[in-house]
């Protein structure tokens, strides 16, 4: 049952509690993932084959350490063909998306002679760690395989945790061949993050670590943030749907329970200018739920982190929507498409009644590695710029730095840089302007 919310102007309130469903790094984990990135540094390959047998059962040696060709081609086999379509199907619908997110390089010729612009560069090592345990999520892997592939990454290797028989799960090894990833390392956990931050002698060091964790790899990630790129620290799942009285209260319970399923952090939140709407919306979710798997965790995230925003306009709704900045955001109106340029705050955004939230976790194309927690004001979603860096250039004849010279001296001398001065002031000694034919 949705709790009522009263927008009486307490938006803050409300996104303080959507915002502060962290969960929370205890200072002992922080201490184990120090000791462990601490260990990896120092003892390399000898620590993580330590940290491998005694958190995970698995007696990893230099040998056994990647997914080999025939034990791909087993896992392989274990596969439904039809399983495998669908995996090929999302790849080439996220493909088809985030092609457009390429090119970002540009050059200026200007008439006085200056050139400058910027060039675009893949990373060239990333790796992308996939969870272990039950919860294997092809999806994510191909979500940010794709982007990275198309930015060119040229080595892109997977990190993960395997148990004491050594094998890894075959719908990730599946997921793995359709984006033509072939290094698996099994290691898994904060011994792997580091390892592949810092290298070890058999697993070489990487510039960029994306894909989720639990606590112990989120915490390694943010340790070794610098030292490596890293995606995001993604917290609690999260939905909010914006709805008017022309809404279908059957999609709008289904969709809040779908993100409800995630975990019993995982917020749904409906801002609504019916109350009509609200009534019906809570005896489909009571009516659907029945069915649910997941039911115990879908009760317990709409009791503790869902709710409905009652508010007078739609206007009202965008800004409840914009300061909470949601992870996924659906609109569900009279005229969706017409509403977009009111969304200024949100990670992705879904549009009309056939374009539901789970068709974006696995195939409308858009990415699922979004910001959450209010972030979606200042990150954006995973992407192929993601996986990109900038070099900036400019050239300069010598005529037009002489038109600069004495600006960029003073301007150097402001600030007590005079060698900085000085590098602008000797390209303009009489002596050299003599031999100086440039
Ligand atoms: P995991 O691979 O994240 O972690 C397993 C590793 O944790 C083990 O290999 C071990 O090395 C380490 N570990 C376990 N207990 C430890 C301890 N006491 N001390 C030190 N290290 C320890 O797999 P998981 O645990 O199954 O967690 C998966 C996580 O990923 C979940 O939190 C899940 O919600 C999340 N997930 C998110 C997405 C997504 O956002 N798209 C997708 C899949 C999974």
């Amino acid at each position: 049952m949705l709790k009522k919310i009263n927008n009486n102007g307490n938006i803050s309130q409300i996104a303080t509690k959507f915002q502060g469903r962290k969960t929370n790094v205890s200072e002992e984990v922080n201490q184990i993932v120090q000791n462990i990135v601490d260990d990896i540094r120092a003892k390399g390959d000898e620590a993580l084959f330590d940290y491998a047998k005694k958190l995970d059962g698995y007696k990893l040696t230099k040998e056994n350490l990647t997914v080999t060709p025939a034990e791909r081609v087993a896992g392989l086999e274990k596969i439904d063909p039809d399983y495998l379509r669908i995996l090929q199907r999302a790849k080439k619908q996220i493909e088809e998306f985030h092609k457009h997110q390429l090119g970002n390089s540009w050059t200026t010729y200007k008439e006085n002679g200056v050139i400058m612009g910027q060039i675009a560069r893949p990373l060239e090592r990333v790796a992308l760690y996939v969870p272990g345990g039950t919860a294997a999520y092809p999806s994510t892997v191909i979500m940010n395989a794709v982007p990275a592939l198309l930015a060119g990454v040229e080595d892109l290797v997977i990190i993960t945790p395997v148990k004491a028989d050594g094998l890894v799960n075959p719908n990730i090894l599946a997921a793995a061949e359709v984006c033509g990833i072939s290094t698996i390392y099994k290691v898994g956990g904060a011994q792997a993050v580091a390892a592949v931050a810092y290298g070890t002698s058999s697993i070489p060091k990487v510039d960029k670590i994306v894909g989720p964790g639990n606590l112990f790899v989120a915490t390694a990630k943010k340790i070794c943030y610098g030292i490596v790129d890293i995606d995001m620290i993604a917290g609690p799942s999260e939905v909010l749907i914006i709805a008017d009285e022309y809404a279908n209260p059957k999609y709008v319970a289904a969709d809040l329970m779908a993100q409800a399923e995630h975990d019993k952090l995982a917020s749904a939140i409906l801002v609504t200018t019916s109350e009509k709407l609200v009534v019906l919306v809570n005896k489909e979710l009571d009516r659907q739920v029945k069915s649910l798997e997941r039911r115990e965790i879908i009760e317990s995230s709409i009791e503790n982190y869902g709710g409905a925003i009652l508010v007078d306009t739609l206007d009202e709704a965008f800004e409840v929507s914009n300061q909470l900045a949601p992870e996924h955001l659906e609109i569900l109106t009279q005229d969706s498409l017409a509403q977009l340029p009111k969304v200024k705050n949100a990670g992705s955004i879904f549009l009309g009644e056939y374009t539901p939230e789970p068709l974006g976790d696995y195939m409308s194309g858009s990415n699922h590695v979004l910001p959450t927690g209010g972030t979606a004001k200042f990150y954006s979603g995973l992407g192929v710029y993601s996986f990109v860096k900038y070099s900036t250039f400019s050239y300069y004849p010598k005529a037009i730095l002489a038109t600069f010279k004495d600006d960029v001296e003073a301007f150097a001398e402001s600030e007590g840089l005079t060698a900085h001065a000085n590098s602008i002031a000797v390209r303009f000694d009489e002596a050299d302007e003599a031999k100086n034919t440039n």
